[in-house]
């Protein structure tokens, strides 16, 4: 695309809260330019200022310093070229599913005898053909959103804003609305110029989005920024998808060491094998859950101790644990979460399961195990076996626990299964978004990134 038109331009955007005496800076220093046919996803912790940023761009809210510039001209008071959807759609439960719609073209000064006929064709292209006249009470929750997305539309909005728009919503609905929404977009079937979306879903902002904004928090800032060219519709298991979803992961992720030092060689190449810190996955959650509670200026590592009623030895194995994977930076006796801690923190179990594989399917040693494992026959070793190509690494007492953390990480992330009965471990089908190991080592980079 050549010199696309610039929609929105945020300017060194800061928003300041008070509360009695304490200054909150929630937004820090946002430079942000939107162009049309951008599809953005904003990605980052909770309190990073997201949804505060969606309500300065519709104009919902005046920030504390910086500009708003919508097509080149300031903005004063509320867009009229941006709507936003917010997490749950409030719809009028005495109205009808069209009514619903209607009264929003109604607001936009549509004539009478064109709102109807407007009406039925937006649920249509939502896929809400059939229920124009039920009642909100009588649709599922998934159905509820699209009417929404429909009202949204309804205003034609230029710059369409979403606030997690599918974070309430079961899992089904939430995938075929995501797709919907998807095929809305790309074909061209609804005035949208841009789209804006707030999500926690790593992998929901790889499969929608054209660019991918991420923010941390304290104070709310963004710090990464990058395209995403796949082409529509993105399939979640291709290798060029994964090869995305695992480089977002490392930018929420931040590092501490580089990773060939932090992460260790498979077992079997020349070079140090990592060994597992030897750590159950609660404790883990714990402590991460602990140290996002803990007041910002106080991370110091010593006191955790305490708090937490752990050995030290028992805490350097959690901490570096959480630095392995990309959930914590220690900095100077301070631990700090990265985004990607904070956000499988803020995540529900399955989300967390979800951050959980996506991380240890990048560590060698267990690249290696399911090396192994996909070229046996049925996809499964005896424990012994597994064993005895471990000992070849590590020292006779280390090994036992080094397989029993790689099962019992696995089985948590739900990537590997252990059966007690026959001693044997086997690949989940979940192990899956796996890309054998010659396309990603020895292919070319796909992404565009
Ligand atoms: P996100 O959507 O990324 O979770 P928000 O934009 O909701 O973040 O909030 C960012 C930070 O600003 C949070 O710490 C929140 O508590 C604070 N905040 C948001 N709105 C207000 C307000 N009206 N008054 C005071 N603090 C607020
Ligand atoms: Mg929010």
């Amino acid at each position: 695309m050549s010199n696309p038109e610039t929609l929105l331009e945020l300017r060194a955007i800061a928003q300041r809260y008070t509360s009695g005496q304490r200054v909150f800076t929630a937004l820090e220093g946002i430079d942000l330019t939107v162009h049309a046919g951008e599809f953005v996803a904003l990605l980052g912790p909770s309190g990073c200022g997201k949804s505060t940023l969606l309500r300065i761009i519709t104009g919902l809210q005046r920030p504390t310093s910086g500009q708003v510039l919508y097509r080149g001209q300031p903005l004063r008071g509320v867009n009229p070229h941006a709507t936003i959807v917010f997490q749950t759609f409030a719809l009028f439960p005495w109205l009808s599913v069209a009514e619903n719609v209607e009264i929003a073209l109604r607001a936009r000064g549509v004539p009478a005898g064109l709102r109807t006929p407007r009406a039925l064709d937006l649920l249509d292209r939502v896929g809400l053909d059939g229920f124009e006249n039920a009642y909100p009470r009588e649709l599922s929750g998934g159905m509820r959103q699209k009417v929404g997305m429909a009202r949204a539309m309804a205003v034609e909005p230029e710059l369409l804003c979403l606030d997690e728009p599918f974070s309430a919503l079961d899992v089904l609905s939430a995938e075929t609305l995501r797709n919907d929404l998807i095929e809305l977009w790309t074909g061209g079937h609804i005035p949208t110029q841009a789209i804006l979306m707030v999500t926690h879903g790593i992998e929901e902002a790889v499969l929608m989005a054209s660019r991918i904004v991420v923010m941390d928090k304290g104070p709310g800032r963004i710090v990464a920024d990058i395209e995403v060219t796949l082409p529509y519709p993105r399939r979640r298991k291709s290798p060029a998808f994964t090869e995305i979803v695992d480089h977002v992961y490392g930018l929420l992720a931040g590092q501490t060491q580089p990773e060939d030092i932090e992460m260790g060689v498979a077992p079997g190449e020349p070079g140090p094998t990592r060994a597992l810190p030897e750590i159950a996955i609660h404790d883990l959650t714990g402590l991460l859950e602990h140290v996002a509670r803990l007041p910002t200026l106080r991370t110091d590592i010593y006191r955790l101790e305490d708090e937490l009623s752990v050995g030290s030895d028992h805490l350097l194995r959690l901490i570096d644990a959480a630095e392995l994977l990309g959930f914590a930076t220690v900095v100077q006796g301070d631990i700090h979460l990265t985004p990607l801690g904070e956000t499988y923190v803020d995540a529900s179990i399955l989300g967390r399961k979800e951050i959980f594989a996506a991380r240890i399917r990048r560590l060698p040693i267990f690249k290696w195990l399911f090396a192994m494992l996909r070229a046996t026959a049925n996809h499964h070793l005896e424990w012994d076996v597994v064993k005895a190509a471990l000992a070849l690494e590590f020292p006779p007492d280390e090994t036992e626990r080094q397989l029993t953390t790689l099962v019992d990480w696995g089985r948590y992330a739900e990537v590997l299964a252990y059966d007690t009965g026959n001693s044997l471990l086997a690949l989940e089908p979940n192990a899956e978004p796996n890309i054998p190991a010659a396309a990603r080592d020895g292919g070319a980079p796909q992404s565009g990134l």
